[in-house]
Order: structure tokens, then sequence, then C-alpha cells
């Protein structure tokens, strides 16, 4: 409460053709009225810890890992371990996130950074929407 500048950069989920962004900051929640996300790909942007150099790192494969019955229904939690080289200095870097579904909204729960710190990229938006085909084109495949 005391670092009002303090950023909360972002996990990415994908499910199909949308993609959700939580920032970690423990307050956002994304809402999914028609229940229809189900997570796939996540992903996030870090700063190398050995070098500085921005990255992108991807978990194509994020798993359910547990749910628990509540008063409106199920709470989903889902991980995933994000994890790459660095381009420039090839320090290996990961983040394992996790994050929840409650009474359809979803929430970033926890992160656990390993030679890297998660950050903000501006104009990520665009990269996302790349990446979002290249899952597709992937897909498309038999
Ligand atoms: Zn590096």
């Amino acid at each position: 409460m005391n670092q009002p500048n303090k950023q909360n950069p972002p996990v990415y989920v994908f499910s199909g053709d949308e993609i959700i962004k939580l920032p970690y900051d423990k307050e956002t929640q994304f809402s999914d009225a028609d229940d229809s996300f189900e997570p796939a790909v996540a992903m996030v942007s870090v700063k190398c810890g050995n070098c500085g150099s921005v990255n992108v790192l991807i978990d194509d494969d994020v798993e359910r890992t547990e749910t628990h019955p509540r008063e409106m229904g199920n709470e989903s939690h889902y991980g995933a371990k994000c994890e790459a080289y660095c381009e420039s200095c090839e320090q290996e870097m990961s983040v394992e996130v996790s994050f929840s579904e409650y009474a359809d909204t979803w929430i970033f729960s926890s992160r656990d950074q390993e030679n890297c710190e998660m950050v903000e990229v501006g104009g990520f938006g665009e990269a996302l929407e790349t990446f979002r085909k290249m899952a597709e084109d992937v897909r498309g495949q038999p």
C-alpha cells in the first residue's frame, strides 16, 4: 500500500480466440459471464535477471490443479510454468503462475519468478494478436 507506483505486470491467458489479461494485484478480475473460458496458454513478459533483456515466456499447456466446491459453485485453480532461455545471454528463466476461477470470475493468485522479473510491456497487444493467429494456425494442422 505504501508503493503506489508499484507495477502489477499481468499474465495473459488464452482460450481459443479469447485473451484475458490478469494483473498481479489480486484484485482485478475478469468476468466470464457465459462460462466459456477454458485456459490453454499462459504468457508473461519478463526482464532477465542477468542482463536485463525483455523476453516473453510461454506455457502452452495450462493445467487445472485443483477444484473445490464452494457456495456459488466450484472454485478451480490453474497453474502454468512459463519458461525460456534469455535471447541475449541464454540465462534460463521461468515464472510459475497460478490463477483461479470462482463464480465466473478469474483472478491471478500467485507467481514464482526465477532469474527474472515480470514486467509490463507497452504495445504488447499487437504481439498478442500475432501470437493468437499463430496458435490458430497450429491448431488448424492435422
Ligand atoms: Zn539475459
